[in-house]
């Protein structure tokens, strides 16, 4: 079938809205009509030249939600017509990761996908991780698919399968954030806000937000923080100082939502001795050969530094609880879309979410 998409085409170039060829579902696989999809950084990094991609043409996108139209063979979960939000991870139900309650890690997240459903101009076309969401449909993996609640509202909901599973994840399941608890998110883009709204809902009872731009204090007081440092402030490490004090010794955790060397190591240096924990989150740019300057000394006062890869959240068994909280009124996930667009602005909305001025920027089919 025909269907609208925006093409990458290489780093530094903008991306190219056109007609591809999509191939239906085979053994395993399904169609989902996409009705809204999220705009990430991680598909900016692709974009801008941050982060090497191997595979040009491709089509990027790896937030959505939509509708299923049609299943492949062998396919039983799902039907023609259910809700559903796909997902960068898989969740097969057998390697070891998935029968482990420890991680979300699926084996098949890690091997090749060598299937490429998209073609354009007679080309075969990669799909970002498997996924692809900025195109009208998608045929993709039965088992990367979360079948969700059918009231769930798809164009607030779209922005879970990364950002709101990522941040709400990593407070409730990496850090598991105790009650009466003081966290301190660093950043307040889509991730940190979703961080903060876990927090929230975990009973934290400090929530320090720190960011550049004060414009996300609105958006983020509404999520629940309590506390808001404009990073702009703040010279060298007084901001550590900063929440140490509020905190009275530290928080006890703190988030890099960023992708910033010295954010993550002011992240770490924030938390209280002896049982802070760290979680890094943000996506680092350069090369995987990069390190982050943490002081030996922070950690051996007893601080924890771990890292969170979508929330350690299971994508088919865990997700959709996050959906139906989020439906119960629990969460505040409309509250991170700044921006709605149509497939043709997606250009612009790059730039908006490059600008540091935007939320959350989704694309309406
Ligand atoms: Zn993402
Ligand atoms: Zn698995």
């Amino acid at each position: 079938m025909k269907v609208k998409a925006a093409i990458a085409t290489g780093q530094l170039q903008p991306l190219v809205i056109d007609e591809v060829d999509l191939d239906g579902p085979r053994e395993g696989e399904v169609l989902i009509e996409i009705k809204s999809a999220g705009l990430c950084h991680t598909d900016q990094m692709l974009i801008d030249g941050s982060r090497d991609w191997p595979d040009y043409p491709v089509i990027l996108g790896h937030e959505g939600a939509g509708i299923v139209r049609e299943v492949g063979p062998g396919v039983d979960r799902l039907t023609p017509g259910d809700a559903v939000i796909p997902l960068a991870m898989p969740e097969c139900g057998e390697c070891p990761p998935c029968r482990s309650d420890k991680s979300n890690l699926c084996d098949h997240y890690f091997k090749p996908n060598p299937r490429k459903p998209l073609s354009w101009k007679g080309r075969p076309v990669a799909s970002f991780i498997s996924l692809g969401t900025f195109a009208q449909f998608v045929t993709v993996r039965a088992f990367q698919v979360a079948r969700i609640r059918d009231d769930a509202p798809l164009d607030q909901v779209c922005c879970m399968g990364c950002a709101g599973i990522t941040g709400i994840g990593a407070a409730l399941n990496t850090a598991k954030v105790a009650p009466g608890s003081s966290v301190a998110v660093f950043g307040l883009g889509g991730i940190g806000l979703n961080v903060i709204d876990g927090a929230r809902l975990a009973g934290a009872g400090t929530i320090i937000g720190i960011d550049t731009n004060p414009d996300k204090q609105g958006p983020a007081r509404k999520a629940g923080m309590t506390h808001f440092l404009d990073a702009r402030d703040y010279q060298g490490d007084s901001v550590v100082e900063a929440i140490h004090k509020i905190t009275g010794g530290g928080a006890d955790y703190a988030f890099e939502c960023v992708g910033h060397p010295v954010l993550a190591q002011q992240a770490v240096d924030s938390t209280r001795m002896g049982w802070g924990m760290a979680v890094m989150l943000g996506i680092m740019p350069g090369a995987v050969t990069d390190t982050i300057p943490i002081r030996p000394r922070s950690v051996q006062a007893g601080r924890w530094v771990t890292g969170s890869y979508l929330g350690n959240v299971k994508s088919l068994s865990q997700f959709p609880q996050l959906v139906d909280w989020y439906v119960d009124g629990k969460l505040t996930q409309d509250n991170l879309i700044s921006h709605r667009i149509g497939l043709e602005q997606i250009n612009e909305g790059f730039d908006l979410l490059k600008s540091g001025q935007a939320g959350r920027v989704v694309i309406d089919f």
